[in-house]
């Protein structure tokens, strides 16, 4: 199953996508987590990227795709995938359904993990008290939410037009939310098979 992840920052995509991975044996492929070991690594990529999310701002398109590429096509040749926090715009997403259509990679489901705004800044400054992550202060944490909302939750209507659009409440607790998602990935995918 070729499967993407979209929620805002503090939605839970991180947890569910891993859970998802594990349930169906396929990788978990996060830009965030791909883009953050350069950083450690101190790569030529992970230094051209560090100021922009620190700032909560959105890395270029040229970059994220050159990242992901591989794990992707390697991947999909094998089983497929849950890929969290790609894409995150819908320039983002027209470019990879050109790429990974001809290979037989394209996504199959769009799975949203809906949670309402208030309860997403409430779980963010709890896990930047925690996470210790650059990027989880107060004020870069409303400026990833709205880089959200304008460039993000147009995917929403994109995937939605394409049938691939699986909507999941995302606000209640964790194993809940997994177990739903479950339920619903396993109808999605009795739907491919037949
Ligand atoms: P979150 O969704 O919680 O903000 P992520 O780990 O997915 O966290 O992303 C952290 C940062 O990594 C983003 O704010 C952005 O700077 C960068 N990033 C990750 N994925 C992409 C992408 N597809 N396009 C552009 N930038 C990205």
């Amino acid at each position: 199953m070729r499967l993407l992840l979209i929620g805002a920052p503090g939605a839970g995509k991180g947890t569910q996508a891993v859970r998802i991975a594990e349930h169906f044996g396929i990788p978990h492929i996060s830009s965030g987590d791909l883009l953050r070991r350069h950083i450690a690594e101190e790569t030529s990529i992970g230094r051209s990227v560090r100021d922009t999310m620190r700032r909560g701002d959105l890395v270029s398109d040229g970059i994220v795709m050159d990242v992901l590429r591989k794990p992707v096509e390697a991947a999909a040749r094998n089983g497929g995938y849950v890929l969290d926090g790609f894409p995150r715009t819908v320039e983002q997403a027209e470019v990879a359904y050109l790429v990974a259509r001809d290979i037989g990679a394209s996504v199959q489901v769009a799975l949203f993990l809906d949670v309402p705004r208030e309860e997403l800044i409430r779980r963010l400054v709890a896990r930047g008290q925690e996470s210790g992550r650059t990027d989880d202060t107060e004020d870069v944490i409303k400026h990833r939410l709205e880089v959200y909302e304008e460039h993000t939750m147009p995917l929403l209507d994109y995937y939605q037009r394409r049938e691939r659009l699986v909507t999941v409440n995302g606000s209640r607790p964790m194993d809940e939310v997994t177990w739903s998602v479950i339920v619903q990935l396993q109808k999605v995918r009795r739907e491919f098979a037949g």
